[in-house]
């Protein structure tokens, strides 16, 4: 792919950053640059505040099917092109061609189901506690929308956010990770030649402490959508004041094994969930909190497995595991390995980086992990994974719990108590059973609890109320003054 010098988009215009720098882009899998993209300032983001601004009035009154019926274009021509981005996304990311075409699925359903939106936005009816009144909601835009994206699902994210803030009838700066502009703007491209309006959707690529930074502190910008970690996630929130803060944020996802467990099917969820996209998932399996009874046993089929996945380039069919997006992300699982070693957990497999180009660690399972140990709670974002070994479903739960974050998790059993056991009992946003941790569907809500984030939810239903307002209304036909509230013991 040749390296190419791309812009912002602002106002309905590809324009260069005031600042006439740029940032290079990688492909992950060989270290060569494939872009550069505009190193913007926040004049860059203030301006693109203005083109939001400007274009909300008509962008919002124009009539939610009418919305709908572009963002069916939109899902249409991502559908054309799928193909071509997938192939984009693994040269700039690094996951391999497989995970990568559904990642831009994920971006045509979300596309879809938000354009049904359009004909919904539901709000509710209810009685009035009072008589010949009438009472209901109904669902408003908040205003102008940051979106600011991390890199590992660099199509999937930007959607799940730009479809329903569109749909919802905000107007939008977004920000996507400066690893993978490329399949952001690509989407922009898109976007813009679907017949989205000028000024509706504005696109500025550079730094989070510079363009993030504007995003979040900028009076203007009412609502701001983040997905990255939960380091970022706790800065943005202390900055935003009282605007509306969607946050998604880190994980450290738990898969349990139970003694009456399919080991068989068991073992293919934890190869997909710890080393599927190289283990960079939010909801990637790090933990797998295993039964004394099958222990040995699992360990040693999970071990002939792991030997067997091939590294390299994803865009090669014989691959199995991808590179890690930089080398910043290697030097973390190198630590990380060097952590568990220190702990005094057992490594069983891998614990290095390869020496070949590009930014590749192989699959590494450390055994004899306790809970209390680092590698057992904090997040890697690599193909580091922990075995720790439980007696029964509660200390499993227990132990699944022991984490800051709580976004997905999984158990294996036949048994229908431990199943219920863990569906209500364990702290976190999703919960599968007899299936690994990754894996969301668009129209079931997407979210975590405790440290994963603050309590909002994308996709589905929920995600139209992540941007939306909802307003009350109330008719009152009586003809009198009727007063809510200190009034209902005088209705007759
Ligand atoms: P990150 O927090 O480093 O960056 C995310 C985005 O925030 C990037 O666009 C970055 O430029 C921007 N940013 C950085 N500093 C900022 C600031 N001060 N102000 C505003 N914006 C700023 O995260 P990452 O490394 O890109 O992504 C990996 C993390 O994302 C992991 O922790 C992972 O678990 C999490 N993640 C969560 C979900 C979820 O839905 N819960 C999904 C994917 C990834």
């Amino acid at each position: 792919m040749k390296a190419m010098k791309y812009k912002n988009y602002i106002r309905g215009r590809w324009v260069e950053s005031k600042s006439k720098e740029v940032f290079e882009d990688l492909n992950p899998a060989t270290g060569d640059v494939i872009g550069y993209f505009q190193k913007s300032t926040s004049e860059d983001v203030e301006d693109a505040i203005d083109s939001a601004e400007k274009s909300f009035g008509s962008w919002s009154e124009l009539p939610a099917p009418k919305r709908g019926e572009m963002l069916l274009n939109i899902a249409h021509m991502i559908r054309e092109r799928k193909e071509e981005l997938a192939k984009i996304m693994t040269t700039e990311m690094g996951k391999v061609l497989t995970e990568a075409r559904g990642d831009v699925q994920e971006a045509i359903d979300i596309t879809e189901y938000m354009a049904g939106e359009g004909r919904r936005l539901f709000g509710f009816t209810t009685p009035s506690e009072l008589k010949n009144k009438f009472a209901m909601t109904i669902r408003r835009p908040i205003g102008i929308v940051g979106l600011i994206t991390p890199w590992n699902f660099p199509i999937a994210i930007p959607a799940w956010k730009i479809m329903p803030a569109l749909i919802c009838g905000n107007t939008i700066v977004f920000k996507p990770a400066s690893d993978t502009p490329l399949c952001a703007l690509k989407l922009i491209e898109i976007i813009e030649k679907a017949g989205i309006p000028d000024g509706v959707i504005n696109f500025v690529t550079g730094s989070g402490s510079v363009v993030g930074d504007e995003i979040v502190l900028n009076k203007k910008v009412r609502g701001i959508s983040f997905t990255g970690s939960k380091e970022t996630g706790e800065s943005i929130v202390r900055k935003a004041g009282i605007k509306k803060v969607g946050l998604e944020l880190g994980g450290k996802n738990g898969i349990i094994i139970m003694d009456d467990a399919n080991l068989e099917l068991a073992l293919e969820g934890v190869l997909w969930g710890a080393f599927g996209t190289t283990g960079q998932r939010c909801t990637a399996a790090s933990r797998v909190i295993i039964h004394e009874k099958v222990k040995k046993k699992f360990e040693e089929m999970l071990l002939a497995r792991v030997k067997k996945l091939k590294l390299g380039n994803g865009l090669k069919p014989d691959t199995d595991v991808g590179p890690l997006i930089n080398d910043a992300a290697v030097k973390k699982s190198e630590y990380y390995t060097e952590i568990g070693r220190k702990e005094g957990a057992r490594l069983i497999c891998g614990g290095k980086r390869m020496q070949m180009k590009g930014f590749f660690f192989e699959p590494t399972i450390f055994t004899e992990v306790k809970p209390n140990m680092r590698i057992a709670k904090e997040e890697i974002f690599g193909p580091v994974l922990s075995l720790i070994t439980i007696k029964d479903v509660y200390e499993a739960i227990k132990v699944c719990n022991d984490t800051e974050f709580g976004l997905s998790s999984s158990i294996y059993t036949e048994n229908m108590k431990n199943a219920f056991l863990a569906i209500e009992k364990i702290d976190s946003g999703i919960t599968y059973v007899n299936s690994s941790t990754i894996g969301a569907e668009t129209h079931l809500p997407f979210g975590g609890v405790k440290g994963t984030g603050n309590g909002t939810r994308e996709a589905g239903i929920e995600g139209i109320h992540e941007f939306s307002e909802t307003k009350t209304i109330y008719i009152d036909y009586s003809g009198k003054l009727q007063k809510a509230q200190i009034d209902t013991e005088n209705i007759k």
